[in-house]
């Protein structure tokens, strides 16, 4: 009680300046009010509609009882270092060693805070391009960095230009962060631009940290990794994970891999933060791997089916909506209905309970937009863009 009155009387006194500042996240406050909302449909969330395949959920469970519920090496078991070394390896054609490349971390999450934590010293620039993920531009600021923000844009497809990229980059810059397939626009990247973030890398001496979480789900082309042009790999931190691919979010796990002087550090960090990831989640991630492609597969063909109905149901309703490459996102176009985006997703939620994402909760560029997730049912889908339309035509 004492406490509680010394903190309202002195708050600045007794918590840090970056964690007062730092602005909470625009999803989960929008969500406190999407959660008082009885029967409202979400195309809000960021995370698989599907429960994770049975056959992974079973050998977690077969591993606490095996006893398997024990700290295991920092880096992670080195089965399962060995299978996802393979699989980057496979399907993204970067080699890297699983003893000293690469850790298994609690997700993307974490292995984002590992990278970030391993090159920034305060005052350093980081580079990231609007509309992103939320814990960017937050995940620098936590660590007195400054994000650095390059818009990109609905006429041109997200697709970052090289010109700004070029003209943001200064003596402070550090890194850039890039995220493909991206949340919340489900834009992807081409190899040739890669080769031109490469070559300002190169010529700057940047680190890159690529973010590649959905790239198990990139629609009509395959993935490319920066991680994969040969100069690259010394100077990019690839961040991948289970959460989304495998339909593992609450699982927690993810991995960190890059160039052994980067993964050293991140390494002292982890072991002191967190000491290892989940034991079980490694056993069921071992599954996921060797056993799990079919049900990666018909999860993908789900969301295809998903993407092509509702993008053309935005397109027909008269908000313009480009056909995501990659993730489980559409990010339509708004504007003609004369709200901002934010009022747009509060007036969507009262008048006819369907929950969407502002486009600004990713940033100013994402004005004028909303974010909807297709991993929901066809069900799903098709009432809530009925009710949408319902709503577009009432304005
Ligand atoms: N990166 C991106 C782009 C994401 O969309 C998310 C989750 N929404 C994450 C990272 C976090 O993933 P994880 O569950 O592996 O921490």
């Amino acid at each position: 009680m004492k406490l509680k009155l010394v903190q309202k009387n002195n708050p600045e006194g007794l918590v840090s300046k970056t964690g007062s500042l730092i602005p909470p996240s625009a999803i989960r406050e929008f969500f406190d009010i999407v959660y008082s909302t009885p029967d409202c449909i979400s195309l809000g969330v960021g995370e698989p509609d599907f429960t994770t395949p049975w056959r992974i959920s079973d050998s977690g469970i077969f591993a606490i009882k095996d006893g398997n519920t024990h700290y295991t090496p920092n880096r992670g078991i080195p089965e399962l270092r060995d299978l996802i070394a393979r699989y980057v390896s496979e399907n993204y054609t970067v080699a890297y060693d699983p003893d000293r490349e690469l850790i298994v971390t609690m997700g993307v999450s974490q292995g984002l805070d590992l990278a970030l934590r391993s090159i920034i010293n305060p005052g350093d620039e980081v580079i990231l391009f609007e509309p992103c993920f939320v814990s960017y531009s937050a995940n620098v600021s936590i660590l007195h960095g400054n994000p650095v923000i390059i818009p990109t844009f609905f006429k041109e497809k997200f697709k970052i230009d090289i010109s700004r990229l070029k003209q943001s980059i200064t003596e402070k810059t550090k890194a850039i962060i890039l995220n493909y397939p991206t949340n919340p626009t489900g834009a992807t990247i081409d190899k040739d631009t890669l080769e031109k973030i490469a070559d300002l890398a190169l010529q700057n001496n940047l680190i890159v940290v690529s973010d590649e979480i959905y790239s198990a789900f990139t629609y009509d082309e395959s993935h490319f990794s920066i991680a994969s042009i040969p100069e690259m790999k010394c100077r990019t931190i690839y961040l991948n994970g289970f959460s989304k691919s495998h339909a593992m979010t609450g699982w927690r796990l993810g991995w960190v891999a890059g160039p052994d002087f980067l993964v050293d550090i991140m390494l002292k960090i982890h072991q002191y933060t967190a000491l290892c990831a989940s034991s079980i989640a490694q056993y069921a991630a071992v599954e996921a791997i060797r056993k799990g492609g079919k049900d990666v597969l018909q999860m993908k063909s789900e969301y295809l089916k998903r993407r092509n109905f509702i993008t053309s149901r935005f397109n027909e309703i008269g908000l313009s909506c480009l056909v995501p490459q990659g993730a489980f996102y559409v990010f339509p176009d708004i504007s003609r209905s004369g709200l901002s985006s934010r009022d747009f997703a509060l007036q969507l939620l009262k008048k006819e309970k369907v929950a969407v994402v502002p486009g600004t909760a990713f940033g100013n560029a994402g004005e004028n937009h909303i974010r909807c997730s297709y991993a929901t049912s066809m069900d799903n889908i098709r009432e809530s863009t009925a009710r949408i339309e319902r709503f577009v035509k009432s304005l």
